[in-house]
């Protein structure tokens, strides 16, 4: 089958220096902005860099993309995209599309987010025991079983391995009781969790001068759960509050990124109905057939591989 759509798009997370505003303190580390910058530089030779409004036009078969193409993304609205991404991209003359939660000022930390400082304070192994034992113990038989459940997915045999292991249990079978479980070690050996938010992500000032300055916004739901994990009404809602979102940000259609590349049947049409014409998730494909699939390489992994992905 002819591939509707052949575009590289990189993703990417952190990008930050250590010390910086964006880190924050928070010792979770990130592609440095030096590296940013030198990607930039790479990609720049192999493609086009091309914005979010071409690449709907050539998914609305207005405007085909240029010969290599390539689009910038950045997900969950976190501050490292103000602070380093923005001023970058912005003496370059380029654009990226930012994937931000639907989350408003006095809402938290996503458990993403918060296992991220946890991890850097307690450790894997720390972090662990902590939670544990604040479970009770229908909690506990949950966890070893969800545990063994992700063993085959997520291999413990690397720092890596065992730290996805531990997230999918958390951000998966144990969703609905571990946000108050993690606020409450949050604030217990990081501190106030609402000011660490307040900090972490984008607020709406910076989000209005990124767009001023050229930059576009796309969904990635009100409170990142996995799309496969939650159910059909969960999901309307999540995109719906995403759809609210972004009509104070930008006139769509819009672009929506899967939280944690996860899919469900179902999530391009409830998509559709919402004003989506494209959603991305996290397959590394250059070659996309369904606009509601277009993957994605991890900027950091590229940093890491070189760009002989080609
Ligand atoms: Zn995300």
């Amino acid at each position: 089958m002819k591939p509707l759509l052949e575009l590289t798009v990189i993703m990417h997370h952190y990008v930050r220096d250590r010390g910086d505003m964006a880190e924050a303190g928070s010792g979770i580390p990130g592609m440095s902005v030096g590296d940013f910058e030198v990607q930039l530089d790479e990609l720049s030779h192999q493609h086009t860099f091309v914005a979010w409004p071409a690449v709907r036009a050539a998914l609305q078969g207005n405007r085909p993309l240029p010969n290599s193409a390539c689009l910038l993304t950045f997900d969950d609205g976190i501050r490292d995209h103000y602070l380093n991404v923005f001023k970058i991209l912005h003496e370059r003359s380029l654009s990226g599309l930012f994937f931000v939660l639907a989350r408003d000022e006095t809402d938290g930390l996503i458990p993403a987010h918060k296992i991220h400082f946890l991890l850097a304070s307690l450790g894997l192994a720390g972090l662990r025991q902590a939670i544990w034992e604040k479970l009770n113990p229908a909690q506990r038989e949950q966890f070893t079983q969800a545990e063994k459940r992700y063993r085959l997915k997520y291999p413990p045999v690397s720092s890596e391995g065992r730290i996805n292991l531990l997230k999918a249990v958390l951000q998966r079978d144990l969703s609905p009781e571990v946000d108050t479980l993690l606020l409450d070690l949050f604030e217990e050996h990081v501190g106030p969790e609402s000011e660490t938010a307040r900090n972490y992500y984008l607020n709406l000032e910076q989000i209005q001068e990124m767009a001023a300055g050229g930059m576009h916004f796309g969904g990635h739901s009100h409170s990142h759960p996995w799309f496969d994990w939650i159910d059909s009404g969960n999901r309307t809602a999540e995109i719906s509050a995403s759809a609210a979102w972004l009509r104070q940000i930008e006139p769509g259609p819009w672009a929506f990124a899967y939280p944690y590349g996860g899919f469900s049947k179902d999530a391009p049409q409830l998509l559709k109905a919402h004003g989506f014409v494209a959603a991305f998730t996290t397959k590394a494909q250059l070659y996309h057939s369904n606009p509601y699939f277009i993957g994605r390489l991890d900027g950091e992994e590229l940093a890491h591989e070189g760009l002989g992905y080609a």
